[in-house]
């Protein structure tokens, strides 16, 4: 036996070894992504060196066929695992649901098959010699229609795996391509061999390729060890992504769905059911209003309600930009938030500011706010307008006779029937206590005096059932009103409001006074 063919058993050897192990190394730690799938190619590349090594001490061709077909489950997995892996690792796993995966594996069972079943139709191989330079076995093969179709087959997938792994080196800073080049590294070993083989000149005809995996899988171990190949910093973001309760859907340049989250599938009606690198689904459009055009914006944010089984539901959908690490735009993240509990907050904030707690009218203090503002507008367009200020009469009574409860549903008595008797222009609240207030724009003083007697009229005739009894409320009313807003401002119409309600309580109450500016 010379020492070149020692050698090569030695090489095969250890090949079959470092792999295996590296298969156990990666089978421990499977929870990390891509680990199982590379666990399974170097069990692949551990069973192709195995097997090599009886062919080639096999005396007879018929046993070194059976260690070659034995070989070949691990020849045709191995670019199929590797493919996996790196569409795993590198964040492509969406591209693989179980039925790409069995698709995947179609090709090799096809092989395996055809090298089976060669003896009946030579399609795989068209001849088979066994040579036997020195004391090593190899097989002269010649090959058939069906070994081209496996071998282009499994560059394809190398070289799919090897373009994802590239794109991704690009993408990634400088401070962590460290990994990736080393799987960039030691995919190559594999890939230079296997070139040699088949269009080099390989000496005897020896093939490399189960050596290779032997090296390939050193580098990989340095690369685990140095850079953390298998660490769980992918995993860890996986997981905070999946787990967020914000959908998150990331687009293209070309607005395609490249990734999505199990928030976002919850949100968006068939999200689940599309594939990666469609367009925009019309469930978006419809529900959430995110058309191409908000996609062509960037910092967009909109608010939308949705109304699920009968309540209302609000999100906020707010565009981010996606930039590589040369500041360069390469896509968009769209970010659905649910905000409905902020949105009830806000408007609960908003009616606390706003709205009179017991009668549900606007309060004093948005009143005078809200007055100001009409007034402006009124001088601003030399339009008239007028004031009415009401108080209930003899309302402690109400109180003393039937209860405090009872005043109060009379409080919100007076409020209806007003709001009845008023436009929606009209800026109508509780003043304070029993006293009420409305402010009408583009309302002369006789009008207002109109619709002050109206209210009045229809308060003293709407029954108030208390307890067993039914009573009658009245009111006293002071108004006041301009021809041109310009010559006066709100506290003076209050002021003058209010001594009209005064002389209105003086003359005997249940009646309206009125002051024309
Ligand atoms: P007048 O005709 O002169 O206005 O007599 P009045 O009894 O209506 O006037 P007074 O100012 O003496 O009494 C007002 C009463 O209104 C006293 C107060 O307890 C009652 N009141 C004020 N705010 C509320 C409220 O929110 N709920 C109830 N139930 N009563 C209130
Ligand atoms: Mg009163
Ligand atoms: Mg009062």
């Amino acid at each position: 036996m010379t020492l070149g063919y020692s050698l090569y058993y030695v090489y095969l050897l250890l090949s079959c070894i470092v792999t295996a192990l590296l298969g156990l190394l990666a089978l421990q730690r499977r929870v990390n992504k891509g680990a199982l799938a590379f666990a399974c190619l170097m069990f692949s590349a551990a069973l192709f060196a195995f097997c090599y090594i009886f062919k080639a001490s096999s005396l007879s061709v018929y046993k070194a066929l059976f260690w070659l077909r034995t070989a070949y489950w691990g020849i045709v997995c191995i670019p199929v695992f590797w493919y996996i892996m790196i569409c795993q690792y590198t964040g492509n796993e969406k591209k693989l649901n179980k039925q790409a995966v069995y698709r995947l594996f179609i090709i090799p069972a096809i092989t395996l098959l055809l090298q089976y079943t060669n003896d009946y139709h030579y399609f795989y191989y068209t001849n088979i010699v066994l040579t036997r330079p020195g004391s090593l076995s190899t097989i002269y093969l010649e090959k058939g229609g069906w070994y081209w179709v496996q071998l282009i087959y499994s560059y394809l997938l190398f070289f799919s795996g090897y373009y994802l792994l590239l794109k991704e080196w690009i993408y990634t800073p400088r401070a962590y391509r460290g990994k990736l080049s080393t799987f960039l590294a030691s995919a190559a070993v594999p890939l230079v061999a296997n070139l040699f083989y088949h269009f080099g000149k390989p000496f005897m005809g020896i093939d490399s390729s189960p050596i290779s995996y032997g090296i390939s899988g050193m580098i990989c171990v340095w690369g685990i060890y140095k850079y953390g190949v298998f660490n769980l910093v992918p995993i860890a973001r996986d997981n905070v992504f999946e787990a967020m309760h914000d959908g998150v859907i990331v687009f293209d340049m070309q607005n395609r769905i490249v990734d999505f989250n199990a928030a976002a599938v919850n949100m968006i009606d068939g999200i689940a059911d599309l594939v990666l690198g469609c367009h925009l689904p019309a469930s978006l459009e419809d529900y959430f209003g995110i058309s191409n055009k908000f996609l062509s914006g960037v910092g967009q944010q909109n608010e939308v309600k949705i109304t699920l089984k009968g309540s209302s539901v609000y999100y906020s959908c707010t565009l981010f930009r996606v930039l590589s690490h040369k500041k360069q735009l390469i896509g968009k993240t769209l970010v659905l938030r649910n905000v409905t509990e902020q949105i009830r907050i806000r408007e609960r904030l908003r009616s606390l500011a706003t709205l009179d707690g017991l009668t549900n009218i606007f309060n004093r203090r948005y009143f005078l706010e809200l007055g100001r503002k009409e007034l402006e507008q009124s001088e601003n367009k030399a339009q008239p307008i007028s004031l009415i200020l009401f108080d209930i009469d003899l309302f402690k009574k109400i109180n003393d006779a039937f209860g405090h409860e009872a005043g109060d549903t009379a409080l919100c008595t007076v409020a209806r029937v007003c709001s009845n008797c008023l436009r929606n222009t009209d800026i109508f609240a509780r003043y304070g206590g029993e006293e009420f207030i409305c402010l009408l724009p583009n309302t002369d003083s006789q009008a207002a005096f109109q619709i002050a007697e109206r209210i009045r009229r229809s308060l003293s005739t709407t029954p108030l059932n208390l307890l067993n009894s039914s009573i009658r409320i009245t009111a006293s009313f002071g108004v006041v009103g301009t021809d041109i807003a310009n010559e006066t401002d709100l506290e003076n119409l209050l002021r003058l409001a209010d001594q009209a309600l005064y002389t209105a309580k003086e003359k005997g109450r249940n009646r309206t006074s009125l002051i024309h500016l």
